[in-house]
């Protein structure tokens, strides 16, 4: 049983798919693992350290050779895969839903495509949800940035030369990375307040001791779909959220934005009227900007500045926090194999529950009902 672990070939991909730790932990179930010469190098992990860990480091097409399994963090082309076992899985994330050719070079070329990115939100595969290890990071980072744009301090402070006020955070969308964003932005000492279409992030928002702002008395405020996430809300219900949030965002120095919908662009939140109504100074970061934006103007990997407010977002913000991204992504990947491990043939054996929801393609085809139906 061979597992194999590329280096990321994506611009601005820090990340690696695999650690000391966990190819020691494959290597104790009976796997042997081989690593690309200078894979850890954006996370800081030097080939020896993988060596010691008992990874063969090589270089080429040998990596791949006779591989039953490739770990990534961004699904390698599958001509770089040439090599490895006929039908091998590929465990990486796809971004299945706006890279369709990606998923059909996989159905051609004959590998089993498991998206990492598709795990269902149930208890037992928590340890395995490279989304939420990904967006809490993501969150912490997102108000890193943003305080360091920012020109003035978080906290208040009270000095001999006068007092500096806290500064306010408004965070917009509170999954993952939004209630780390909320958690963060008041360990640095900010006001925070913040708001989703989910009305049950209410009480999540207040145990941090922030302040939720919320659409009232609107026609099906209640925006939670399947498997806890947001759906698209009605018309008059933007209007309403349009409106309550143009007064809010006016009184920010800090907006944080992280809204998404699965299976869909990232849905608008900041318009320029808007930006233009902040403060000079003030700082807007769009966490969605690689999946279409909340923020009118926003543009990746670009601090863009309209109305003397900075707009900011990276493409890959967990690729800037590489080493802790790399340890997480990789323990939720074998987090994943593991708990599938079959002693007996030494290998992973996948359940329908989880194998149907991540599998993309399978023997030429494409087979994941979400992929399916959209
Ligand atoms: P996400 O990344 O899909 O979206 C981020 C947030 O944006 C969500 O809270 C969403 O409601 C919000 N949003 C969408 N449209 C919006 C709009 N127009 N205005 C304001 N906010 C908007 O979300 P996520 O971080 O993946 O979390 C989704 C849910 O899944 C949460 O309830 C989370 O707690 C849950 N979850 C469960 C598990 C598990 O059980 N294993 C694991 C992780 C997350």
């Amino acid at each position: 049983m061979r597992i194999a672990i590329l280096k990321e070939r994506a611009a601005g991909e820090n990340r690696v798919a695999g650690t000391p730790e966990t190819v020691g932990k494959f290597a104790a179930l009976g796997a042997e693992l081989a690593i690309e010469a200078g894979a850890g190098e954006g996370a800081a992990i030097s080939d020896a350290a993988f060596a010691e860990a008992g990874a063969r480091v090589s270089t080429g097409p040998q990596v791949v050779e006779g591989a039953d399994i490739v770990l990534g963090v961004q699904a390698p082309d599958p001509l770089a895969l040439a090599g490895a076992k006929p039908g091998a899985w590929v465990a990486a994330m796809f971004d299945p839903f706006r890279d369709q050719a990606r998923v059909d070079a996989y159905a051609g070329a004959g590998f089993e495509a498991l998206a990492m990115e598709f795990m269902p939100r149930i208890t037992r595969a928590q340890s395995m949800d490279v989304l939420s290890s990904q967006s809490n990071l993501a969150g912490y980072k997102a108000v890193i940035a943003s305080a360091d744009a920012y020109g003035r301090a978080f906290p208040m402070m009270m000095t001999a030369a006068g007092t500096v006020q806290a500064a306010r955070v408004f965070v917009m969308g509170v999954g993952v990375a939004g209630l780390q964003a909320i958690a963060t932005a008041k360990r640095l000492g900010a006001q925070v307040s913040a708001t989703d279409v989910r009305s049950a992030t209410k009480e999540q928002i207040q145990s941090l001791g922030a302040k939720p702002v919320f659409v009232e008395n609107v026609a099906g405020i209640e925006g939670e779909g399947a498997g806890g996430y947001a759906t698209e809300m009605s018309e008059e219900y933007q209007r309403a959220q349009a409106e309550l949030v143009s007064s809010h965002i006016a009184k920010q120095d800090i907006v944080i934005t992280t809204a998404l919908i699965p299976g869909k662009s990232a849905p608008r939140l900041v318009s320029d009227a808007q930006i233009a109504s902040m403060k000079p100074g003030s700082v807007v970061f769009d966490l969605a900007v690689s999946q279409g934006g909340n923020v009118e103007g926003s543009v990746a990997d670009k601090t863009v500045v309209r109305h003397g407010v900075k707009i900011v977002g990276y493409a890959n913000i967990a690729g800037h926090l590489a080493a802790d991204a790399s340890a997480l992504y990789a323990r939720n990947l074998y987090n994943f194999l593991s708990a599938f491990w079959d002693k007996e043939t030494g290998r992973p054996v996948l359940d329908a529950e989880i194998g149907d929801a991540v599998r993309l393609t399978q023997g030429g085809r494409i087979v994941n009902e979400r992929l399916l139906g959209s």
